[in-house]
């Protein structure tokens, strides 16, 4: 056999072997990826309007199964102004990576206007309201406002280079903007509410006051009634229907949103505070009269 002959094949011995070698890396990678591949956010840039949050999520299914559903922001910005905003809006559940579009209401404007945010530090949740899972991230306020400026790759991109199942167009996306608040914390609960249905404090609670102004022969020491100079609805109702069936003299569920009746009565504030109370949102809003 000619030397030039052992040559060639001691070369394509080594190029099979190099081959060989990169798929094996190739695969060790890949596995490794699988196996201990961390949930991953990428902030994406909005091709909608400023209300609207673009991002990417990538977590291993197959290990963490969850129907993901719920994307929250939250500023916590204690020098600054607001102090903090919170935002959460739903959307259809995935099942495996996906990016989306979520309308987060006027309040993640405040977020990204929020002064002073140097000290800030903004909090990303992706949850499953289902599954009781939830993936977060922590990002400091001025870096988040770089990452969503400065995004140039759109969801339609991401999903196209991360290989994933693109949204069905046959449903919107996202849904109402779900709540916004912003300054004080939302006041602690304890474990039960004080509302007139539960048996628990079954007479500490006065009737409306009478057309006669009495009390309806309430305990002396119960809740006094007051009236209601004015109760409305903010954005972000989910349709529940809980007011309405704690009042539905004042409250009125339609398709999408929830109304305060016409001449609906304000005498009953103990009622409407209740109902208040039980809206899962905290979106109905309402003013003592004096
Ligand atoms: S309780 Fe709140 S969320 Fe539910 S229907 Fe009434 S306003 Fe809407």
């Amino acid at each position: 056999m000619s030397t030039s002959l052992i040559a060639m094949g001691v070369a394509i011995f080594l190029v099979i072997n190099l081959v060989v070698g990169l798929a094996a890396l190739s695969l060790l990678f890949g596995t490794f990826e699988t196996l201990f591949g961390k949930p991953k956010l990428t902030l994406l840039r909005s091709t909608k309007s400023g209300n609207f949050f673009a991002f990417g999520f990538k977590w291993n299914s197959a290990k963490e199964p969850a129907a993901i559903d719920t994307i929250k922001l939250r500023l916590f910005n204690p020098f600054g102004s607001p102090t903090q905003v919170e935002v959460l809006q739903s959307f259809p559940a995935k099942q495996s990576s996906f990016a989306i579009e979520a309308n987060m209401g006027p309040g993640f404007i405040d977020l990204l206007g929020a002064q002073n945010i140097d000290y800030g530090m903004i909090q990303v949740e992706v949850s499953s309201s289902k599954d009781g899972i939830s993936f977060q991230f922590d990002m400091k306020g001025p870096k988040f406002k770089k990452l969503v400026s400065e995004a140039n790759q759109t969801v339609e991109q991401f999903i196209s280079a991360n290989k994933l199942d693109a949204p069905r167009t046959s449903k919107p996306p996202i849904d109402i903007p779900i709540r916004s608040f912003v300054a004080d914390t939302v006041p602690g609960r304890g474990p039960q509410l004080k509302l007139a249905t539960n048996p628990t404090f079954a007479g500490d609670f006065t009737p409306a006051p009478t057309s006669t102004g009495g009390a309806g022969g309430a305990p002396a020491d119960a809740t006094p009634n007051f009236g209601i100079a004015k109760v409305w609805i903010e954005p972000g109702c989910i349709v529940c229907n809980a007011c309405e069936d704690i009042y539905k003299d004042v409250f009125e569920v339609l398709a999408d949103t929830c109304i305060i009746r016409p001449n609906a009565p304000l005498d009953d504030g103990l009622r409407i505070q209740e109902a208040a109370e039980a809206c899962p949102v905290e979106v109905i809003k309402f003013t003592k009269a004096s």
